[in-house]
């Protein structure tokens, strides 16, 4: 029997705690119209600090156990199911948090799969990438341009697609002015689309590092919200905003930077104390992209009109990644690599 190793998650807590454990498990066999991947790399996802630590045990996440979190993934084919067409082995490809969708449903028919009742999600409902292989469903898996560098690559499946899906709701363009809150792995992907259309981009954070680096990025402005008086001279002056952290303060300071008239879309849990309806105000919730747009996402990278920042751990060092990020100790998205997978 072939066996791997793999960050699992046998009991949820605190990741001080160590709730994570790199250990041997089996190595999994690719069924009909599924790909067994190496795994070259996986970002680090708050959404998987989330359920590592037990937030979302309510709620029935993570649904298996153990199991191996992770859902920003990169690799190579390593074995192909029967019935598949378009992968050979030793392909580069990734996988995003959309794992698989029923394929029947108004959703699915409708290029918003996203949205399916029963899709399933990477590394939440099945093993994800924070190990040397994973499984994926060949149709819900993406060619890599061979332009990009497949570590740098992984956060494009779950900030690069949350991005796009956020920036594809809106018409964004020149003339127009958008205030991004939050500038982390998601923020900073997001900023880099906004600039692309040409809009104004103000970049909103609490994080020194994470104000260098939209800057670097094209934002016009950077405004550091531990200053009232930065927050207050925005005040009613974006056409646009887009929210990526997901606290109440946050979400104040987001709505009253946003203009009568205006429109904001999260990507984040919202409560919103205070709606004014005679503001006309607009707020949009958004999660992840069609498969379409993940290929858009793709190729923009490959184009090089978007990039990610990435800070790069070994696989094992995955407890390390987290707490970093749980700690806000990071200048962007962690990404966790397979040394031996890694050309
Ligand atoms: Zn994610
Ligand atoms: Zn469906």
């Amino acid at each position: 029997m072939a066996m791997m190793h793999a960050n699992q998650l046998f009991t949820p807590g605190p990741i001080g705690s160590d709730p994570l454990t790199w250990t041997e498990k089996e190595r999994p066999e690719a069924g009909p119209g599924q790909l067994l991947i190496e795994v070259v790399a996986c970002g680090v996802c708050r959404s998987n600090l989330h359920m590592i630590e037990g937030d979302w045990v309510d709620g029935g996440v993570p649904a298996i156990s153990p199991i191996v979190p992770g859902h920003e993934v990169t690799g190579r084919v390593a074995a192909v199911g029967d019935g598949v067409q378009g992968f050979a082995i030793g392909d580069p490809v990734g996988v995003q948090p959309l794992y698989w969708a029923c394929g029947d449903c108004e959703f699915c028919a409708s290029d918003r799969e996203q949205l399916c009742h029963q899709r399933v999600i990477t590394g939440e409902h099945v093993d994800g990438g924070y190990g040397e292989f994973m499984l994926s469903w060949a149709d819900y898996t993406f060619h890599v341009p061979v332009a990009l560098d497949l570590v740098d690559a992984a956060p494009l499946f779950c900030p690069g697609i949350t991005s796009y899906g956020v920036i594809d709701k809106i018409d964004l363009g020149p003339g127009q002015v958008v205030a991004i809150f939050g500038l982390g792995g998601v923020g900073h992907m997001a900023l880099q689309m906004a600039v692309a259309t040409g809009a104004e981009v103000i970049a909103v954070g609490r994080t020194r590092a994470h104000l260098d680096v939209a800057l670097e990025l094209g934002a016009a402005k950077v405004v550091d919200s531990t200053d009232a008086a930065e927050l207050a001279a925005i005040e009613d002056s974006a056409d646009v905003v887009l929210t990526f952290a997901g606290s109440d303060e946050v979400t104040r300071q987001a709505m009253s930077t946003l203009k009568w008239g205006g429109t904001l879309v999260s990507a984040v849990p919202l409560n919103v104390e205070e709606f004014h309806f005679n503001k006309q105000q607009t707020i949009k919730g958004s999660i992840l992209g069609n498969r379409e747009q993940m290929n858009a996402v793709l190729a923009m990278a490959a184009e090089g009109r978007i990039r990610t920042v990435v800070e790069r751990f070994p696989m094992q060092d995955a407890t390390t990644a987290l707490a970093r990020l749980a700690a806000g100790d990071l200048r962007s998205r962690a990404v966790l690599f397979n040394p031996g997978a890694v050309e």
